[in-house]
């Protein structure tokens, strides 16, 4: 295949034999909900942080925010700050609670306006969401004093940022009430579907579970696996259905032990596109401020400058015509006609995130790409942009 017909996926996924054989075997098990992997997935992904945690496996990351703000008690009246620059998902939980989500711009690095934030508090306010946004680590100290200041709770949406550390701590090893880890196919490690809540807090967990599972006291695993009446449970709460099965459970713990490695191959697919891009008229990506942070490399967000010989919709179809895939993360909620509309929101209240949009594209990245497809990039990335 020459190089030109050579297809560059925007989110290649990286699944070997060993996840294929940990499902298979799951599979083949008869456990086909959630039971023994999905326990061993959890006990894992906490050793893994480190620190004294409680990992709760879940189908999605959505589904951990909404449970770390049920948990939090957060509900009717009450409000929860969120960045502009997200996935609808860290806005809509609160949305799921009948609270309401307060948008806040961002700074230059696209990560929430700490100002911003402090100016947004009223008496409601309960809860701050923080994204890691790229996998970029916001710096937790900054935040951790303002939240306690004003005596807020945080929950983080680390969706983009496994594995990452913030001023040496891994994120979701801080001393924030819950953070959430997302499994989704496209994701740094992946499930198909999944997502993790962790938090140091005994009661918060045990509350996440019970929800978890139709707000049920014992789940089915539980039941099975302890002596006694195994038919009987109490139903303390009306909850959801948002256990994580076994299989996928399976393929989690496989690229657990692979994430470490993973994360190496994007950083230094990065390093190459920054070395590549260098000299182009963009602004390359922010890279992670404190020496002992750590960037997870979920996503490479290039920036067009203005004197960029194209601008940014075109530059994402030339790079589809050649099967290259690219993409923009994200459409800042203000922009979105429910969040516009429901809020009352206008763009001249989010300066940096307006300056910032029509200029981002999110290029491939990801431990799935070969040596050729990371070529291919670079040489249309420079071929378009005008470098010699
Ligand atoms: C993907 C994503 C989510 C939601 O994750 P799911 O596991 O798909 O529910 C939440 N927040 C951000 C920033 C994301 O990118």
């Amino acid at each position: 295949m020459s190089e030109k017909d050579l297809p560059v996926p925007f989110a290649a996924p990286d699944i070997g034999d060993a996840e294929i054989d940990a499902v298979v075997e799951a599979m083949r098990s008869g456990w086909l909900t959630t039971g023994p992997r999905a326990a061993a997935f959890e006990t894992e992904f906490a050793e893994f942080l480190g620190g004294d945690l409680h990992a709760v496996a879940l189908n999605s990351a959505t589904a951990g925010l909404h449970l770390a703000l049920e948990a939090l008690g957060i509900g009717p009246g009450d409000e929860v700050i969120v960045p502009t620059w997200t996935f609808t998902a860290t806005a809509e939980v609160v949305r799921y609670l009948g609270a309401d989500p307060v948008i806040v711009d961002v700074d230059d690095d696209l990560l929430i306006d700490l100002e911003a934030t402090e100016a947004a508090i009223t008496p409601r306010t309960r809860a701050v969401m923080p994204v890691h946004l790229a996998g970029m680590p916001v710096e937790r100290g900054a935040l951790a004093a303002l939240a306690e200041r004003h005596g807020l709770a945080v929950v983080e949406d680390a969706a983009h940022s496994f594995p990452a550390r913030s001023s040496g701590t891994m994120v979701g090893a801080g001393a924030s009430e819950a953070v959430v880890f997302s499994f989704y196919a496209t994701k740094t490690m992946t499930t198909g579907e999944g997502g993790m809540v962790v938090t140091a807090d005994p009661e918060l967990a045990r509350r996440i579970r019970t929800m978890r599972l139709h707000g049920i006291s014992r789940d089915v695993f539980d039941r099975y696996s302890t002596p006694g009446a195994g038919w009987a449970y109490d139903v303390v709460a009306p909850g959801y259905k948002y256990n994580l099965t076994d299989p996928a459970a399976a393929m989690g713990r496989v690229q657990l032990r692979r994430a470490g490695a993973m994360r190496d191959a994007r950083a230094s697919i990065a390093a190459r596109y920054d070395e590549a891009f260098a000299d182009l008229p963009v602004d390359l990506p922010p890279h992670a401020h404190r020496p002992d942070d750590v960037h997870a490399w979920h996503l490479y967000v290039l920036r067009l400058r203005p004197e960029a010989p194209i601008d940014r919709d075109t530059f994402i179809t030339r790079l589809g015509e050649v099967g290259i895939g690219a993409s923009v993360h994200f459409i800042p909620l203000h922009r979105h006609p429910y969040w516009a509309q429901t809020y009352g929101l206008s763009d001249a209240d989010y300066p940096t995130a307006e300056r910032h949009f029509p200029t981002v594209v999110s290029l491939p990245l990801s431990s799935g790409l070969s040596q050729a497809q990371v070529d291919k990039v670079v040489a249309t990335v420079r071929t378009l942009l005008g470098g010699r």
